[in-house]
């Protein structure tokens, strides 16, 4: 049912546009064109002004011929990494690879692909489906910030699918690991080492009282802790 040339076409017209994270405009802008031509309305939210992205969120709505029927979300992010500029995709034995030395970027412009072609197939066949929700987030390669500032309240869908991962397909990543970290701050006070010396509050003898407390490692089956970077100290003479 899916029209596999056309699919390939797509993707290859998609990791031509450059759109590395905080820079995914003139993908987004693309990508709006398309939505529109399928009959989907969509706009782009405010949100990448809070993250330094020049792009917010695509957020779209198509109406299915099935109103009462579940409704679908499918989501990809639109940007890529630093590093994925000017890419030349060329077909090789029937795998699609950068013609030089940069990524491809099928990470996400697969997923993307992906839901251009499920619309166009929507459309094309007047397949009987719900109401298909599109969200395509900007920034996701330095930790999710667009789908973290994304207005929940402007979605319905019962379902969501998120195309962003690999292995075989027909596969489904139901989980994945993820972190919280934490910065700390720890102020001293400062004093003269050899004329008062007990004025002084030690920041760092403080924060490895701190770090002696926590617990690190494995904390349980699915949870590890680790300190990463310790910074401070301002000299011999004083301390603080
Ligand atoms: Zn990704």
């Amino acid at each position: 049912m899916i029209n596999r040339d056309r699919l390939v076409e797509t993707f290859m017209s998609l990791v031509k546009i450059n759109s590395p994270v905080f820079k995914e405009r003139k993908v987004a802008e693309y990508l709006l064109h398309l939505l529109a031509e399928l009959g989907v309305e969509a706009m782009l939210d405010e949100s990448g002004s809070q993250y330094g992205s020049d792009a917010g969120n695509i957020i779209g709505h198509f109406r299915g011929r099935r109103p009462d029927a579940l409704r679908v979300l499918l989501s990809a992010h639109m940007d890529t990494l630093v590093s994925g500029v000017d890419i030349e995709p060329i077909i090789e034995n029937g795998i699609i690879k950068p013609a030089t030395k940069t990524i491809l970027a099928a990470d996400d412009k697969a997923g993307l692909a992906i839901i251009l072609e499920v619309l166009r197939t929507i459309k094309e066949k007047d397949l009987e489906v719900g109401d298909v929700e599109i969200v395509i987030s900007s920034g996701e390669e330095e930790g999710l910030l667009g789908a973290k500032h994304l207005d929940l309240s402007l979605l319905k869908a019962d379902v969501a699918f998120v195309l962003d991962s690999d292995g075989p397909p027909g596969g489904v990543t139901t989980r994945a690991p993820s972190y919280d970290s934490i910065k700390a701050w720890i102020k001293g006070q400062a004093a003269h080492a050899g004329a008062c010396p007990e004025k002084g509050i030690n920041a760092i003898a403080a924060a490895a009282r701190a770090i002696s407390q926590m617990k690190l490692g494995r904390i349980d089956e699915e949870t590890t802790a680790n300190v990463g970077v310790i910074k401070g100290g301002c000299g011999q003479k004083r301390c603080s």
